[in-house]
Parts: C-alpha cells; structure tokens; sequence
C-alpha cells in the first residue's frame, strides 16, 4: 500500500537515505529543501521549519499533490558546536528552534490529519549525543535530549489514535554534517565505537523504514540506538 510520507531536510545525507528507502518500497514521498536543486524522484518542497509559514504552505502543497502526510519523518536538524563559555544566546536558541521547536511545528501539523484518519507514523532523528552528551555541543545534546521528552509525551496522547512516535537516535554517520570533523576527531570517535566504524545514512534509514512498517505497529515512544554500540546502556 502506497503511503504519502514526508521526510524533512529529506534533500540530502541521512533525510535523502530515508526518502529513498520508503520510495523504493513504493511509497510516496516529499522531502523539504531550503535552496539549490533538490534531489529528483520526489515532490520537493521548499520549506524552513523554523518559518511556521513555510510549514504550513509546504503541508497545503504535500496535501494537494499527494495525500496528507501518514508518516512523518523529521530529519531536520543543525549543530552549531562551542564550549559553554563560548556559546552564544544565539547558538544555543538557533539550534533549539531547528532541531526541537522546529520538530514540534512539523508534527504538531501533520498530527491534524492523523488524528482525524485515526492513524499515522512519526519517527524523530535525535542522536546518541542527546542521550550521552558530548562537549562543545550543549545546544545539540539539549535538543536532541527534548525530542525524546516529546515523543514520549505524544506517544502518551496519541496512542489511542492509532498513532506511534518513535525515536532513532543514530551514532556517528558518514554525511555532511561529520565531514567537517578533522581526521584525528574521527579516528577518536571511532575508537569508542564497538563496531568500529561510522555508520552510511542507509543504515539509518533501514530503522526508520521499520518503525514505519506494519512490522512495528506495537511500538511506540521507543528510542531505537543505531550506533555500532557506542551509547549502551544510555
Ligand atoms: P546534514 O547536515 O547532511 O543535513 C541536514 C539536513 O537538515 C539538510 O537536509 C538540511 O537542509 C536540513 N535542515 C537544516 N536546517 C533546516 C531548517 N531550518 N529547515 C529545513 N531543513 C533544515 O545532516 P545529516 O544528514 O547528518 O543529519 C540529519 C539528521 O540526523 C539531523 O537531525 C542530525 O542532527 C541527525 N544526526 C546526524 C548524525 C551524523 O553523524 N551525521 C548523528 C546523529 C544524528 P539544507 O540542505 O537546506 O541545509
């Protein structure tokens, strides 16, 4: 069965690894892009989530082109990494309001439409650091940490819908987002992971796919680790 999903920031790295595992299995889907030339193969639609204008003109398009959204997957996310001392106001509050504020706006919309069907999936791309920690990344970890707060809580009032919120907390994977780190940072990273290498977006995006399957039709406020090991026991 054909489903309408749509995958935020869904143009590139682990987002675009998730919009093609669901069209693969024949779903349809719309990705957000924000500039330049998204990827073809998908409804693309341009959209900031931290502009609750654009999210609201971006689900009227999802809406009009291919269905309301049954599965909702945000992807989306910023760091912006500093010491404490060193982070500003604005680091912090940039990064909350993409990856946390901007995680609500998307599910609280798409949530009309699944309450009113009387069933949907949402799946949150936290991280391991949300759960552990790490230093220079505060703002990240804060609200990567909130979204599990927020799915747990969502879990709670919308199960009775027929509707799951799950969490996939990745560890370190190979995209744009790492790349920046130097050689020395990675090989540190890799060192404490079991499994001893970064994981590829499709690793990611297999997880997802599973949570919104009928497979995992019985899971919800879970947060699923894919992270070669590296937050056991978090
Ligand atoms: P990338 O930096 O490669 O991609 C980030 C994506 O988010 C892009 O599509 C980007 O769009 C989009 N995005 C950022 N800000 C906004 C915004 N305000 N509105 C709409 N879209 C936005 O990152 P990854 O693919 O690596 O990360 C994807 C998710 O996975 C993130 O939430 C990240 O925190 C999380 N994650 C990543 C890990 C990793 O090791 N890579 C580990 C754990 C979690 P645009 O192209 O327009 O910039």
């Amino acid at each position: 069965m054909s489903r309408s999903v749509l995958v935020t920031g869904g143009n590139r790295g682990i987002g675009l690894a998730i919009a093609r595992a669901f069209a693969e299995a024949g779903d349809k889907v719309a990705i957000t892009y924000r500039s330049g030339e998204p990827p073809t193969g998908f409804l693309a639609v341009k959209c900031d989530i931290t502009d609750p204008e654009q999210v609201e003109q971006a689900y009227k398009e999802i809406e009009e082109k291919q269905g309301a959204v049954e599965v909702l997957v945000a992807n989306a996310g910023v760091t912006r990494d500093q010491l404490l001392l060193r982070m500003s106001e604005e680091d912090f509050t940039s990064v909350v309001e993409t990856n946390l504020t901007g995680t609500f706006r998307v599910v609280k919309r798409a949530s009309k439409a699944m309450l009113r069907a009387r069933k949907g999936r949402v799946v949150l791309i936290s991280s391991v650091v949300g759960l552990m920690g790490s230093p220079g990344q505060a703002n990240y970890a804060a609200s990567k940490a909130g979204l599990v707060g927020f799915a747990r809580s969502l879990a709670r009032e919308l199960g009775s819908r027929n509707i799951t919120v799950n969490v996939v907390a990745p560890g370190f994977v190979d995209t744009d987002m790492t790349r920046v780190l130097t050689d020395e940072q990675r090989a540190g990273i890799v060192g404490n992971v079991p499994l001893g290498r970064y994981a590829q977006p499709e690793e990611i995006a297999a997880s997802v796919r599973f949570l919104a399957s009928e497979d995992a039709a019985y899971i919800t406020g879970a947060v699923i680790p894919v992270d070669g090991g590296l937050g056991m026991g978090h």
